[in-house]
């Protein structure tokens, strides 16, 4: 059964059953899960994250963002889920997909080499600290 509509269920750990028409969204895991809207029974995972997907609530209806791309399954399906609708795209060509899958994965690169920036950044800053504080103690003995 094609689902065209989809309500979101908040859980702390993802169920064993996943019925159709539901999202289930974990925000302790920060993942959410499907079966497949066009009805092939698949389960869809989508973690959420800055560079996987972003779950935006507005009162009880819950947007994904981007499209959901299943080209993994055979179903090859595409949809958007916006307000709690399910809204069918195009489907991709083999090309589109390669093109979308290199760009996720530069996406993921550049995420990771920002974030182990930041870490850099705030051991040096650390440093500095205690460099700083190391010379302060050692005024104090000259004196
Ligand atoms: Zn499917």
């Amino acid at each position: 059964m094609v689902v065209k509509k989809i309500t979101p269920v908040y859980v702390e750990f993802i169920p064993e059953i996943i019925e159709e028409g539901k999202l289930y969204v974990s925000e302790t895991y920060q993942t959410a899960i499907h079966k497949c809207c066009c009805g092939c029974g698949e389960e869809v995972v989508t973690p959420l994250s800055p560079v996987d997907w972003q779950l935006k609530k507005n009162m009880d209806t819950i947007s994904l963002r981007p499209s959901i791309g299943n080209w993994n399954y055979s179903c090859k399906s595409h949809y958007f889920i916006t307000n709690n609708q399910v809204i069918w795209a195009n489907r991709f060509t083999q090309k589109q997909i390669a093109n979308i899958q290199k760009k996720d994965k530069l996406d993921k690169q550049n995420y990771i080499d920002s974030k182990n920036k930041q870490i850099i950044n705030s051991l040096l800053n650390d440093d500095n600290w205690l460099s700083k504080t190391w010379k302060s103690i050692k005024s104090l003995f000259r004196s």
